[in-house]
């Protein structure tokens, strides 16, 4: 059991305020995990963290701090993103029960994220769409925004309540998997990949880029490749770009710069 709570990161993105980040430290602890990412945090490390994190001073002094979300997550199998209220494109969701289970679930496998955002402005659109689900609390639609350090509390207690759960009862695993779904990192390959395919075809003007490569990152999110599909998929892909290549010559190549998502 203790393995798997390893296995399992709170991602803070962002965080203004180094009480937030303590309160939270607490949270993550009271819970039994012991993992904290903190991506660019305004002010740390601090004191008022220290002071707000009480008995889990540990899991502070060894939270992780790093430049951006990508390295956070770069190497976990499935991300989940909070979010206070809906955003502008549907995204596969989970309620908090459904999240606590997958993610105890699926730290048996590999390691997981739980992403939080700013307390003034939440994840941004592209964060979000590097996750694999979304979890939103349902709390008082009149006023749905939890403080961050209490979002942290609430999802990482449903974790704790799903570990529980399994010591009562062994947890089926119906959903096994000959293979292990494809990392962020190598998602994020894939992406480019494919938008370079499909700027080569002429499907995709990345100066009129629309809502397609988000749309396309939600259809291949949906489906979660595993690493087998993935290489699958980009074979597929430099076989299209070698087909275009010899029909059209070889300074369509130049074209295949790396843009970003729209
Ligand atoms: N005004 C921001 C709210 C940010 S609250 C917005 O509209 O997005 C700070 C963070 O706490 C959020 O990014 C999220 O990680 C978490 N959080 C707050 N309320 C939540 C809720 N109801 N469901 C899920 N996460 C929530």
């Amino acid at each position: 059991m203790n393995k798997r709570f390893d296995n399992i990161r709170v991602v803070l993105v962002d965080t203004s305020h180094p009480g937030n980040i303590g309160a939270a430290a607490r949270a993550v602890k009271n819970m039994g995990l012991r993992r904290l990412y903190l991506v660019s945090p305004r002010d740390f490390p601090a004191d008022r963290a220290v002071w707000r994190a009480a008995n889990a001073a540990d899991v502070l002094e060894q939270a992780v701090v790093m430049a951006s979300l990508d390295e956070a997550i770069a190497d976990c199998g499935l991300v989940v993103g909070t979010s206070a209220r809906g955003r502008s494109i549907p995204w596969p969701m989970l309620n908090p029960r459904e999240c606590g289970e997958k993610i105890w679930r699926e730290a048996s496998d590999h390691d997981v994220a739980l992403v939080f955002g700013r307390e003034d402005r939440g994840l941004t659109n592209e964060e979000l769409h590097k996750c694999t689900f979304h979890v939103h609390i349902p709390a008082n639609p009149d006023y749905s925004s939890l403080n961050l350090a209490a979002a942290v509390q609430v999802l990482t207690y449903e974790v704790r309540m799903a570990a529980l759960a399994e010591q009562q009862e062994p947890y089926q695993h119906l959903n096994d998997w000959d293979i292990p779904p494809a990392k962020v990192a190598e998602l994020e390959l894939y992406y480019q990949h494919l938008e370079q395919a499909l700027v080569a075809l002429g499907f995709h003007d990345p100066d009129n880029p629309r809502q397609t490569m988000t749309r396309l990152r939600r259809l291949f999110n949906r489906i979660r490749l595993d690493t087998m599909e993935l290489s699958i998929m980009r074979g597929v892909l430099t076989a299209i770009q070698n087909n275009v290549y010899r029909l059209t010559g070889a300074n369509q190549r130049d074209q295949d710069k790396p843009r970003k998502v729209d």
